[in-house]
């Protein structure tokens, strides 16, 4: 097992990590950057380490300054959290050469699903399907017209090196097509540096259903069923459960299998999230891409099973095998309901505004089956820096509608306020009462087509 880990990231999730440490007695190391000085994972580390000043580029993302921060504590691995340097091919390769464990998949298979283009060929290669589309990146705009028309309108321009919600366009008509073209290739440069673009069939009536796997240095992978995060703003998530309400134990057994064998076909090892989308009008699901770290929306998985992710994480990490083909006997009903929300310093209704500023009254939730993840505290001020996202709330209880009347009453309990500091609770309590949120009847554009 390792010694020592340094934590290469920030905020509710270097924390979550700090606590999985401790309890399997390895030491920590912090890294911060200026702005994150008073940071509570500065201060339940054992080590911690100022890599520069606030900007992520001159600090989170500063590779020579993390990779120097590791040779000064003598860490032998590196957690990398989510966002930041995850998913970063050349980093995992650096901590290789370091001789660091990157606690995370190998370097080829963090690029094999790095590029979503390339991702969605791979799965296909792996016989997993895939949202009728491009093969691969478009080379021309008189391709994209002949596979637009062949798949048939709406269609969705999406750029290969997108993430975070960001970078796609739904076409309706072919009249369109033109001006979606260069309006996406224009954003995909300006935000990711590669213009690259590809187009699939736009589904209309969608839910967002992803597969949570493990695997290990042995080539076995398991996996622990559904994540259903259909509640999203923008392609980015706002809610998220397990299990998912539309899915039997057929499909689960069926999902689930689609993503063990991709993660088989590419060696993948360690903790992984494939996502897919799951077509209510045919009962289909698609592969959309992979998530080749741990997610932010990962306890919900742990609460119905009672299990530790980051443990499981580590372990494999360290060459421990994961435990069997499957955690659980997957004919069995999931033993539990669970679910989270997203706080984060927005103001809901003003376009979801960042607001930043210190917390001068936190209280946090409690009781039965409730579950906080934050490094807020009160007298803490949110930077202007980074994510928006300062708290997870998860609950769990035995049935969707107990979980969703427990979700309400911790929200009740919440208390986060400071001078201006607006949040996503309000507009959250406002979602768990809607009607159609509890009947569990909605698609990907629920919020789009909220009260309109
Ligand atoms: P998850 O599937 O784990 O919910 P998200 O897509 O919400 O993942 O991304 C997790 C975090 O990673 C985000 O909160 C964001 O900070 C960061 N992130 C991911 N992709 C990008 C991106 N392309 N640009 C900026 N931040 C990103
Ligand atoms: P990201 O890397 O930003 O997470 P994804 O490919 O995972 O991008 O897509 C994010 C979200 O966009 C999905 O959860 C879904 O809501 C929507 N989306 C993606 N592909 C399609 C599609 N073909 N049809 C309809 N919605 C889609
Ligand atoms: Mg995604």
């Amino acid at each position: 097992m390792f010694k020592k880990i340094l934590i290469a990231n920030r905020g509710e999730i270097a924390l979550r990590i700090i606590r999985t440490c401790k309890e399997l007695g390895i030491k920590t190391v912090a890294v911060y950057s200026t702005a994150d000085r008073e940071s509570l994972h500065v201060r339940f580390a054992d080590e911690a380490v100022c890599i520069g000043p606030p900007p992520s580029k001159d600090s989170y993302l500063n590779i020579p300054a993390i990779m120097s921060a590791v040779e000064v504590t003598a860490a032998d691995a590196v957690h990398p959290g989510y966002g930041f340097l995850s998913e970063n091919e050349r980093f995992a390769s650096i901590c290789a050469e370091y001789g660091v464990k990157f606690i995370g998949p190998s370097p080829e298979a963090i690029a094999a699903m790095g590029d979503k283009a390339t991702a969605k060929e791979t799965a296909r290669k792996a016989g997993v399907p895939v949202v009728p589309g491009s093969e691969g990146v478009l080379e021309n705009l008189a391709q994209a017209r002949r596979i637009a028309s062949e798949v048939g309108y709406p269609v969705l321009l999406k750029a290969t090196a997108g993430g975070g919600g960001k970078g796609m366009r739904v076409v309706w008509k072919p009249e369109d097509l033109e001006d979606a073209w260069n309006i996406a290739r224009a954003e995909a440069k300006a935000a990711f540096g590669n213009d690259g673009l590809y187009l699939e069939k736009y589904i209309q009536n969608p839910r967002h259903i992803e597969v949570q796997v493990v695997g290990d240095q042995y080539g076995n992978v398991s996996h622990l069923s559904e994540r259903d995060c259909t509640i999203q703003r923008r392609h980015q998530k706002l809610i998220e459960e397990a299990p998912s309400p539309v899915i039997t134990p057929e499909l689960r057994e069926k999902i689930g299998e689609a993503a063990v064998k991709l993660a088989k076909f590419i060696r993948y090892e360690s903790a992984g999230t494939v996502e897919f989308i799951f077509d209510q009008d045919t009962g289909e699901f698609y592969f959309m891409e992979m998530n080749t770290r741990i997610q932010v929306e990962h306890p919900v998985t742990e609460e119905i099973f009672f299990f530790d992710l980051i443990k499981e994480q580590i372990k494999v990490a360290a060459g421990v095998p994961v435990s069997g083909r499957h955690y659980f006997p997957h004919n069995l009903p999931l033993p539990r309901w669970a679910m989270e929300v997203r706080i984060n310093a927005e103001d809901p209704y003003n376009d979801f505004r960042p607001s930043p500023g210190k917390v001068e009254n936190f209280h946090k939730p409690g009781g039965h089956g409730v579950r906080v993840d934050s490094h807020l505290y009160a007298g803490y001020t949110i930077p202007p820096y980074y994510d928006s996202m300062v708290a997870k709330l998860i609950v769990a209880d035995f049935s969707r509608e107990e979980v969703i009347n427990k979700m309400l009453r911790a929200l009740d309990e919440f208390i986060l306020e400071g001078p201006g500091l607006k949040t996503t609770i309000p507009i959250l309590k406002e979602i768990l009462q809607d009607e159609n949120f509890r009947k569990g009847t909605y698609n990907t554009r629920f919020l789009e087509t909220w009260r309109k």
